[in-house]
């Protein structure tokens, strides 16, 4: 290995990993490592998932694979660090599983990283590194990919201890990160000429109670609104927890020029039983009301939704109160899972009853009704002349209403990522939500 170590990142899960892994890059650049793809790389970090037993399978394989790729490219092993949910999960287990380990740690000393792996490099001694969570949220600076869409994140862990979700074990009590830094952090995010700001969190409505104030996420809503609000940006937030969804937050957002309509407040399931079963503390009636509330509200808003199939126990008459949920709210974004039993959770000690046939069924028979409702729904929002930004997901260029509403283009013209068009929604005969670019009509004048 040369003087300047190179680093490549490798990141599985959900949007708070990708935001965790920038910051990571970000750590390994400021200490003078250098960036460089996977197959070349001295030191592969790998931030892992665990939150279904088939994420767990899946980076065991995918890291096994670029471990010898760039063993057969470099001539010599590279340096392999796990962390994240899964090595925080599964701890000193994974080095049976992945001997080409050299640094492995959790969720809780990402700090620590650069200077841990320069210690495995020059000792060549492995590494293996657990802290109990620390008590603050202090992380600070992101390599972000892009250059129109940054994650924020506001808050880490999770207290909602649903009974099938490892989060809370994996990532420890919610900790929120100070009003002011995320202000600050905003602000330069605006500076760099960035479109669309994320704010993350499991669940972002309990903002700040870490911080002895309940009201602390309408705090922060209005102070962005009232900072940020003359700014050509969307905010956005993810995830909201239907039980602690305040009317207030609608409200905020709907009279706000910045905070986008967007809602993602996960279903999980229809059945109050159910419900309970899952640590939830809502009911279906109660997910209604607020669904509902939006609907009214704000009637152009997005909702979108997590559901679970097959959780323990789950009858056909259970899992046909899911159905009639969807059928009511229509949900305009939605991902589905198949009940995966979890480790140290609660669901867990329960008898994983469900035949896997048909779990595959309910999921089947859920996404052809949320596929109906979303058509459905489309209705409201066809006809309407609405902005939409250009972004970059996954190399592909997908252009997204303010309330987060994915829109098919149709029509050339400049399209960059960053830029804004104005379209006039419709639906194709395909059943998708397509956008026909609103051209600026010049009366001839001149
Ligand atoms: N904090 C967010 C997201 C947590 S994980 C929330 O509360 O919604 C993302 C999604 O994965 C969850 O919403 C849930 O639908 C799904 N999930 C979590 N644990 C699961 C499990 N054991 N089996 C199947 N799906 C699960
Ligand atoms: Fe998991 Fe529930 Fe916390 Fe979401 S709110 S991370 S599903 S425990």
């Amino acid at each position: 290995m040369g003087d300047r170590l190179s680093v490549a990142l490798v990141t599985f899960g959900c949007q708070m990993n990708r935001s965790r892994s920038e910051h990571i890059l970000h750590l390994f650049l400021q200490d003078g490592f250098s960036e460089a793809q996977e197959e070349e790389a001295d030191v592969l970090v790998f931030n892992t998932c665990a939150v279904r037993e088939h994420a767990v399978a899946r980076a065991v394989g995918v890291i096994t694979h670029l471990y010898h790729a760039a063993l057969r490219r470099r001539g010599q092993p590279p340096c392999v660090v796990l962390c994240g949910c899964m090595s925080e999960l599964l701890r000193e287990e994974l080095l049976v599983r992945l001997p080409c380990v050299r640094v492995l740690t959790g969720t809780h000393n990402i700090e620590e990283l650069p200077s841990l792996v320069r210690e495995a490099c020059a000792t060549g001694e492995r590494k293996v590194v657990f802290s109990p969570p620390s008590p603050h949220f202090t992380e600070r600076g992101y390599r972000r990919k892009g250059k129109v869409s940054a994650y924020l994140p506001i808050a880490f862990g999770c207290d909602n201890f649903c009974s099938y979700c490892v989060v809370p074990y994996t990532t420890g009590p919610q900790r929120s990160k100070p009003h002011d830094v995320i202000l600050e952090e905003l602000d330069e995010v605006v500076r760099e000429g960035f479109r669309e700001v994320i704010l993350l969190g499991q669940n972002v409505n309990s903002y700040g109670k870490d911080l002895g104030n309940p009201r602390a996420f309408e705090s922060l809503l209005e102070d962005i609104e009232r900072r940020f609000g003359g700014e050509k940006i969307w905010v956005r937030f993810i995830t909201s927890h239907p039980r602690d969804m305040r009317r207030e937050i609608v409200e905020i957002v709907r009279g706000s020029r910045v905070l986008c309509p967007y809602f993602h407040l996960p279903l999980q399931a229809g059945s109050d039983r159910i419900l309970a079963l899952m640590n939830r503390g809502y009911t279906q009636k109660e997910y209604l009301r607020i669904a509902s509330f939006i609907r009214e509200r704000i009637p152009e808003a997005v909702i979108g939704t997590d559901i679970i199939v097959g959780f323990p126990t789950e009858s056909e008459d259970d899992f046909a109160e899911t159905l009639r949920v969807v059928q009511e709210v229509q949900f305009e974004i939605a991902y589905t899972y198949v009940y995966s039993p979890r480790p140290r959770t609660k669901a867990a000690q329960l008898n994983d009853d469900v035949p896997q046939e048909v779990k595959k069924e309910r999921l089947q028979a859920l996404n052809d009704r949320l596929r109906e409702a979303y058509l459905r729904r489309l209705c409201v929002h066809e006809g309407r002349v609405t902005e939409v930004l250009l972004l970059e997901e996954d190399g592909e260029l997908v252009a997204r209403t303010r309330e987060n509403l994915r829109v098919f283009l149709e029509g050339g013209g400049n399209l960059r990522a960053g830029s804004f068009l104005e379209v006039r929604l419709a639906r194709n005969p395909q059943g998708k939500c397509v956008g026909i670019p609103v051209l600026c009509q010049d009366g001839g004048e001149s």
